[in-house]
């Protein structure tokens, strides 16, 4: 079927359609949790929580508490303040971990995203003169492709050898995971790693995780996610499916601030493996004994075994503001509101593209996305983003000619797609 002809009849391109949608969406009253960036006196359209999530109402009195403890009790801080820094880290992995489908002790909030890929790898990817390789999809987000290739170099192997890429199909968007199966299988003798972003950056693309680390299993590999596009974005069951080993930022969907601290999963099974390598600090220490000053290093029983140092209770507090909000709308909530809103974007797209000799194509898969839809704008270049953004739209732009556009359940409304079509039927 063409694009311009799978348009949904039950939807309407109105603002009084968009409206009843909002009036009927059990997580409107969202929105106003959350500030909103102005353009003209108005609401932007923000569509860039995939890159940078809205900063909550409440993340202001969050850090402001620890400042004010910071103020009034100075390093007593540690035990005396409100939620004491020493534990604080702590707070965070319930909430977090139910995000992910993930046991708390599988989880852990520290460092950055990919300083964790790093800490992760060095554990996980234990290349022997036999298996060595690491699969991952072509084209990964940059920081993952260096953090690969600097591992494989660190241990020794050449990247042409060590690392095998799956890539779309000529002609093609997105990766068949079929293809992703057929180089596991090729390479089974030799695999060491299948590190894969879990959902595209680029296109959006969800992959099967649960059947993806099925498969690296049966070939003899560790499976690792990078789920900066997938933590509060999809539904995910990284216990269930047996992953190995996870990590993920925390500024995107999780609306925790720039650069704020990232995640990490490792699965339980991995857990009671004391012998696992790992670069270690104190804040891996038992904490029951990590006060003592030893210099013999007793390795934590949960994911906090991967802490190096003390948690940055800044970027923390700004985390759990934004937690608390997930955990009281639950993911459930939020993946059903999600799907509606990505439906509306997408009807709204191909409503305004029939009109326009369907210039825009939508490179998202359809049965397999979250809350984004990456769209080719074919013979528009970059002026297309700028017009965007000078009209009070605020999507993101990846060279050449594709536009990102992240519909998020928590603060964005289905006005806000009616908005985006009404702009950019203007600009075509
Ligand atoms: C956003 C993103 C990153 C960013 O890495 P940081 O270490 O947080 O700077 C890495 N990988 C992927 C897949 C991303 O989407």
């Amino acid at each position: 079927m063409s694009q311009a002809t799978d348009i949904k009849t039950e939807y309407k391109n109105t603002l009084e359609f968009a409206k009843e949608l909002d009036k009927s969406d059990a997580l409107k009253e969202y929105r106003h949790r959350f500030l909103i960036p102005q353009h003209e006196g108005k609401d932007v359209v923000y569509f860039t929580g995939n890159s940078l999530g809205l900063q909550p109402k409440t993340t202001q009195s969050y850090l402001q508490q620890e400042l004010n403890d910071w103020a009034k009790f100075g390093v007593e801080g540690h035990f005396l303040a409100k939620n004491p820094w020493l534990s604080y880290h702590e707070l965070l992995t319930d909430k977090m971990a139910k995000v992910v489908g993930a046991l708390p002790q599988e989880t852990i909030m520290m460092n950055q995203l990919t300083v964790n890929l790093h800490l992760l790898m060095v554990s996980f990817y234990r290349p022997t003169k036999q298996r060595y390789k690491i699969l991952c999809e072509a084209k990964a987000f940059p920081s993952d492709q260096y953090a690969l290739q600097s591992q494989v170099k660190f241990h020794g192997y050449s990247i042409e050898d060590a690392i095998v890429e799956v890539a779309p199909r000529e002609g093609e968007y997105h990766i068949r995971e079929e293809d992703i199966f057929a180089a596991m299988e090729k390479n089974k003798d030799s695999l060491a790693l299948v590190m894969i972003g879990g959902v595209n950056y680029f296109t959006g693309q969800v992959f099967d995780m649960k059947a993806i680390t099925e498969a690296g299993h049966k070939a003899g590999a560790i499976v690792g996610f990078d789920l900066a596009h997938g933590a509060g974005n999809i539904k995910l069951q990284l216990h269930d499916w047996k992953v190995d080993f996870a990590a993920w930022c925390s500024y995107k969907y999780l609306n925790s601030g720039p650069g704020s601290v990232a995640g990490a999963f490792v699965h339980e099974k991995h857990l009671s493996t004391t012998d696992l390598p790992l670069f270690a600090g104190w804040w891996g220490h038992d904490k029951k004994t990590r006060f003592f000053m030893d210099n013999t290093f007793v390795p934590m029983e949960t994911a906090e075994r991967w802490q190096l140092s003390n948690a940055p209770i800044f970027s923390m507090a700004a985390c759990r503001a934004s937690l608390d909000i997930f955990d009281e709308v639950g993911m459930g909530a939020l993946i059903a509101k999600s799907k509606k809103l990505v439906a509306y974007l997408e009807f709204i797209v191909k409503h305004i593209n029939a009109e326009k000799n369907n210039c825009l194509k939508i490179i998202t898969p359809k049965e397999n996305r979250g809350c984004q839809l990456s769209i080719v704008a074919n013979g528009y270049g970059k002026k297309l983003y700028n017009a965007l953004i000078e009209n009070g739209v605020i999507p993101d732009w990846r060279e050449p000619n594709v536009i990102r556009c992240a519909a998020i359940p928590l603060y964005n409304s289905f006005e806000d797609m009616y908005r985006f079509g009404e702009i950019l039927k203007r600009l075509l």
